[in-house]
């Protein structure tokens, strides 16, 4: 079997200095020759690791006869953001990891070669979609993410007129606010949002539902509505020392370097304090695009600490691979006891306890127990606790009846239908922190039910 094409990427010394993207993405002989390990299975089992079930052998075998354009009007029938998915989408763990040919060695690349159709396209110019048929009804969709985009797309694509509620003043939820330019550069996703617009979906920015509107007049200003709010309220510790100046949340310090462009300086003035150490807590994909923007910013020295070993790393393996070949320092089985305080209220420093792993937890990982006495400071001038977010309740204030679970997240039934007739909801709003391509599948499922309740209504 011919070996799995590399990806080429830009140089590991030269990107630590700049926010350009790591990966540069096959050329044409690369995704051809690629392409042609496809074995174009008849019962194709990436198709069921794919959440919105892109024709992968089909796309696949017209990317093998030179044919780009067929292929990404294929991938284009259900997933309205190739360019995004084929960048940050887990493939590994999903339509590469039920790849045939996982089993005897290496997946076919699925997912580098849906970015090389998308990309192909964009270097074209991507033709303007044709508008549908209008159906007279009106749906509201809340929030400007994956989740939200796929959902407008799909309800726009049946007729439907659909208004897009965004709370920050640009669009992409945390596809802009949070991954970095150098993993997901941001022109991509305005140019998918700008697809969106022309298919017909009205999007207004710097409007909060719960304080602009409440969720109660949307749902009787629109014949359907749909939340995508995700889940932006950041975890912390609570340990001493958190209310330190120099503590970020990763949202915030993600916020403040991609949405508010504070790498552009002096372009943009947005204040953030450049770390000559620079410790970030957690072990998952935000918590390697938080080290690794910081080290763009001239830090001298990033670690990651993280409670549990490499095995246990939730971030993508490639995201960890580029990160160590960076020089993020990682210090695992290591767990932030409290932070130390420096002169006018800034941190000096972290006071760490060594961990072991013991048995599995809830969540089927072993869980980290503390060793007694091997507590050791690290210094640091800037900690950025990355550890989780839960939904941010804003949109709750004037939604009585919308029911919620322990946790914070929007309950909903099998079909995305809320405790609220006419609501539909979806994405990390709905299951907590998880995955691009998990919300555009959310938001798929929504538009599905949405389009069926206004037609018999
Ligand atoms: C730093 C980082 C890196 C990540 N890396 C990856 C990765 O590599 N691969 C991957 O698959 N996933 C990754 N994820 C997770 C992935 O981005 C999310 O699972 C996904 O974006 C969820 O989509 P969503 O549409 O549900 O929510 P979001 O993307 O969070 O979008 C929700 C939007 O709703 C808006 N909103 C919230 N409340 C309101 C309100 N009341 N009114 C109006 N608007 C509101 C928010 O401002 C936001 O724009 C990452 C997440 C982060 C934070
Ligand atoms: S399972 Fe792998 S080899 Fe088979 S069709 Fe899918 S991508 Fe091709």
């Amino acid at each position: 079997m011919a070996a799995r094409q590399a990806m080429p990427h830009q140089d590991a010394k030269e990107r630590t200095r700049n926010f350009d993207e790591v990966a540069l993405g096959y050329t044409e002989e690369q995704a051809i020759a690629e392409a042609s390990r496809c074995l174009e299975c008849r019962n194709p089992k990436c198709v069921q690791g794919c959440p919105v079930e892109i024709d992968i052998p089909g796309f696949i075998a017209q990317m093998k006869a030179g044919d780009f354009d067929e292929a990404i009007a294929t991938i284009k029938l259900t997933n309205s953001l190739p360019a995004v998915c084929g960048r940050v989408c887990p493939q590994e763990v999903q339509c590469e990891e039920l790849c045939v040919l996982a089993k005897k060695g290496e997946p076919v690349a699925i997912g580098r070669l849906e970015r090389f159709c998308a990309d192909h396209e964009r270097k074209k110019g991507v033709a303007a979609p044709v508008r549908a048929q209008s159906t007279g009804k009106r749906v509201a969709v809340v929030g400007a993410g994956p989740a939200s985009l796929t959902a407008a797309a799909d309800l726009a694509k049946e007729g439907h007129a659909v208004t897009m509620f965004e709370a920050l003043h640009d669009t992409g939820g945390v596809l802009t606010y949070g991954i970095p330019e150098f993993r997901l550069p941001k022109s991509i996703v305005r140019d998918e949002v700008e697809y969106i617009k022309q298919l017909g979906v009205d999007v207004k920015v710097d409007y909060i539902i719960g304080k602009i509107k409440t969720l109660e007049e949307l749902k009787n200003d629109f014949d359907a509505v749909f939340l995508g709010t995700g889940a932006g309220l950041p975890k912390f510790m609570g340990i001493e020392g958190e209310n330190l100046n120099g503590v970020y949340s990763a949202n915030e310090f993600l916020t403040r370097v991609n949405l508010m462009k504070a790498y552009r300086f002096p372009d943009y003035s947005t204040p953030i304090k450049r770390g000559k150490h620079v410790i970030v807590v957690g072990g998952g994909n935000v918590a390697m695009d938080a080290a690794r923007s910081a080290l763009r910013l001239g830090a001298e020295e990033v670690s990651i600490v993280y409670r549990r070993g490499e095995d246990e790393l939730p971030a993508r393996k490639e995201e960890v691979e580029n990160a160590k070949e960076e020089g993020i320092i990682f210090r695992l089985l290591t767990n932030p006891v409290r932070i130390l305080q420096g002169d006018n209220m800034t941190v000096k420093g972290v006071e760490c306890i060594r961990m072991e792993l013991g048995e599995p937890d809830e969540s089927g990982r072993r869980s980290p127990v503390p060793k007694a006495g091997s507590e050791h400071v690290i210094d640091a001038d800037i900690v950025i606790i990355a550890i989780g977010t839960s939904p941010n309740p804003m949109i709750l204030s004037g939604s009585d009846g919308l029911k919620v679970s322990p946790r914070g997240t929007i309950v909903v039934d099998e079909s995305a239908k809320t405790s609220i007739g006419n609501v539909c909801a979806g994405g990390d709003a709905v299951t907590g922190a998880a995955t691009v391509i998990s919300a555009m599948g959310a938001g798929k499922l929504a538009a599905q039910t949405i389009n069926d309740y206004l037609r018999n209504n």
